[in-house]
């Protein structure tokens, strides 16, 4: 048999993947993972420093989790979403809406956070539709946002290489200003911080300016992950909020990366204050599988009752699969039963003090910043060193944290740890070290 790695350079096609990139830098064979750590065949053990593209916040293999969909895939494996249910999908939409801050009432399924993004926009522009608004029919985004890639989420994501080869196709949205503080703490979460910034002002004014035209403002609350972890400021989220709900424009909260206890509370517009109409939700939800939910307004489908050509018009095959829905019933139960909000704080703390030691250890670090389990660093490599010569900075660190056995996967100029929330002490200096050696490699 042919080694894995050929095989599937044989007949496999990565996401963001270069082709060329495979002959430096293949493919990692992974064969199990448990906690913060990916084991290979090999027997080498990797860090998963980034929760697997910020998806596992209990980490990997948790037992409460893996015990939930054993037993569930046992008793009823999966059953078309129309014309029936199941106790999965309705005990999740009870502890969704639980765990939520009060005012919602129904919980649509999707199977992926475009998804999700897709059925929030297509459900505030079907109800202006049904209410009689139908001149409000285009979307406000954020500058640097990010929402997926299906194309009614690539339309709402700012400039990028994914977003421009499909430029032609996309519709074009309102694209708002938003303040980026490079340095940012977490106790900055419970500030004004960005109210009075420039940014947020001119963003109101054009919210004001084509508020008749405007359906909804999709909105990353506090952190624009994909855009390098850019942090805009729970004041300049709260003025923006309340300015398009003042206006009659819904505001779609995309909380896909950041719900689930990222940012130190269940649902990162808590931050805020802010009630947003929709509320996107998908990678921590079921952790490890693919689930996405819509969390929807109490009173917002009023418009969607009536005749039957006013139902909602959008199915997903997978819609509240039982095993994904089960295993986000055991994630929520984890959060109550092991106190894990409130033990939070000390994990960010913790995560703090091994940022500001990168930062003071390493020259090239020129910024940093964190907000709940998220941190950042941006490094400006030093003229001659290998990250100043090759175009390719994000990928060179990569490379040199795999040295170290640990994954990260830096956003161009942007080193950032997203790790599992149950990341230990240990596991955090470990971390650090090896953001030093990789930084100390590719920029010093
Ligand atoms: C990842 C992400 C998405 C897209 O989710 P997919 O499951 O990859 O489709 C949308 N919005 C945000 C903020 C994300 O981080």
């Amino acid at each position: 048999m042919a080694r894995l790695i050929d095989r599937d350079r044989a007949h496999v096609w990565h996401p963001a993947t270069h082709f060329a990139d495979l002959d430096r830098l293949p493919p990692i064979a992974v064969e199990r993972a448990r906690g913060c750590w990916l084991h290979e065949a090999g027997g080498r053990a990797i860090l998963d420093a980034i929760a697997s593209w910020w998806t596992c916040v209990h980490g990997h293999g948790h037992p409460a989790i893996v015990a939930a969909v054993r037993e569930q895939v046992e008793r009823l494996d999966h059953v078309m979403f129309a014309g029936f249910t199941h106790e999965p999908a309705v005990a999740l939409a009870e502890a969704l809406l639980a765990a939520a801050p009060p005012g919602y009432e129904r919980v649509f399924y999707a199977d992926c956070g475009s998804a999700a993004v897709e059925v929030a926009l297509k459900l505030s522009f079907q109800a202006r539709q049904q209410r009689g608004e139908p001149e409000r029919r285009r979307f406000a985004t954020l500058r640097n946002g990010y929402h997926g890639e299906t194309l009614g989420a690539l339309a709402l994501c700012g400039a990028s290489a994914y977003r421009d080869t499909f430029a032609p196709l996309l519709f074009s949205p309102l694209e708002l200003p938003a303040p980026s503080f490079r340095e940012h703490e977490h106790a900055d979460l419970a500030s004004d911080l960005g109210r009075d910034a420039p940014e947020t002002q001119a963003a109101i004014a054009a919210l004001e300016e084509h508020a008749h035209e405007l359906t909804a403002v999709v909105v990353e609350p506090l952190v624009q992950c994909a855009g390098r972890m850019t942090m805009t400021g729970a004041g300049f989220y709260r003025e923006v909020a309340r300015a398009a709900q003042r206006l009659g424009i819904h505001v779609i909260a995309d909380e896909i990366a950041v719900g689930f206890g990222r940012t130190g509370h269940m649902f990162a517009s808590t931050w805020s204050k802010v009630q947003p109409d929709l509320l996107c939700l998908s990678k921590g939800l079921a952790g490890i599988l693919p689930l996405a939910a819509v969390l929807v307004r109490e009173g917002f489908d009023v418009d969607f009752r009536g005749a039957p050509t006013r139902s909602f018009l959008h199915s997903h095959t997978f819609t509240a699969n039982p095993i994904a829905c089960a295993a986000a019933i055991a994630g929520l139960e984890l959060f109550r039963s092991t106190d894990l909000l409130a033990r939070l704080p000390a994990r960010v703390e913790a995560m703090a003090a091994r940022r500001r030691a990168v930062a003071a250890a390493c020259h090239a670090v020129v910024a940093h910043r964190q907000a709940g389990m998220i941190a950042a660093l941006e490094v400006v490599p030093a003229a001659g060193s290998p990250g100043a010569r090759d175009g390719r900075l994000g990928l060179l660190l990569r490379e040199a944290a795999l040295a170290q056995d640990v994954l990260l996967r830096p956003l161009h100029d942007t080193i950032y740890w997203f790790p599992p929330l149950v990341i230990d002490d240990d596991e955090l200096d470990r971390l650090a070290a090896a953001t030093i050696a990789a930084i100390r490699a590719v920029a010093e």
